[in-house]
């Protein structure tokens, strides 16, 4: 199997950042943001930080495939790329293009390698400090060239992360309503990366998720899997990026999954 030279990486992110995204934050002009579907955001930026992406990334591995954000949403049918090629990058040029539009600073570049069904590396950079986290299976998650060491365990009423609140079928809707209360703090940052980010660094706790858009997910669920924590689809299985499926729980240790878990049955047990 191959491995990627994380200085490769670490280069084309950092110049991709310096090039095409850092000039334009907060210096975005109007003609460069548009929405897809009248609903998600999008720049003229997203779009080119991808394409260089595409491009330099598929040159270093021959035949791998690829798939973005935004070429998604030109071509859904891309996700069959994952069937076609044992390699395939998975991309989000801009994870939280919300607040880089806004100016606010919670926005990263998100790369994932998978081998078949296996996310074999992954990386997530934040332009503005020019920290990078990246992971490579069963070798740890390190940040800055350091690795993250596993964080202490803590109980659910301890714990603080975020929970979708859209997207679920009725049944889970009630059930995440009810959930809510049993943590002490629920916020988001408008990027799921960020947020991946601060799980591994033990800032925050968990999340709890819904729509699971490919890469939105494996480049921080391989990041939280490798710096000892822990992610699971309600039926205790672990993520699966290439399958339909519509929640997941990642969290930085295992305890606390299987804590949230507990919570859920016993909701959906006394609701029923
Ligand atoms: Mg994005």
């Amino acid at each position: 199997m191959e491995i990627v030279d994380n200085d490769k990486i670490k280069s084309i992110m950092y110049d991709v950042s310096k090039k095409n995204i850092l000039p334009f934050f907060r210096n975005l002009k109007s003609n460069q943001i548009n929405y897809k579907n009248n609903k998600d955001i999008v720049t003229s930026i997203d779009i080119e930080v991808e394409n260089y992406l595409n491009k330099t990334l598929s040159q270093l591995i021959k035949k791998s495939n690829f798939i973005g954000e935004e070429l998604y949403f030109k071509n859904p049918s891309i996700l069959d790329n994952y069937n076609k090629s044992e390699y395939c990058w998975t991309v989000d040029p801009i994870d939280g293009t919300s607040n880089f539009v806004n100016g606010k600073k919670k926005f990263a570049i998100m790369i994932a390698l998978t081998f078949k069904k296996n996310i074999i590396q992954s990386w997530i950079y934040k332009p503005l400090t020019e920290d990078l986290m990246y992971a490579t299976n069963k070798k740890g998650t390190y940040i800055n060239g350091h690795k993250v060491f596993k964080i202490k365990n803590k109980k659910i009423v301890n714990s603080t992360g975020s929970i979708s609140f859209k997207y679920w079928n009725k049944k889970d809707q009630n059930t995440i309503y009810i959930l809510k209360n049993n943590f002490k703090k629920i916020n988001s940052y408008g990027s799921i990366g960020c947020e991946y980010f601060d799980i591994v660094l033990g800032k925050r706790d968990f999340t709890i998720l819904s729509k699971l858009s490919p890469w939105d997910h494996i480049p921080g669920v391989l990041l939280v899997r490798e710096s000892g924590g822990a992610d699971c689809h309600f039926d205790k299985k672990r993520y699966k990026f290439n399958k339909k499926c519509k929640n997941l729980i990642v969290s930085n240790s295992k305890t606390l999954n299987l804590e949230i878990i507990k919570k859920i049955e016993e909701i959906n047990h006394d609701y029923k």
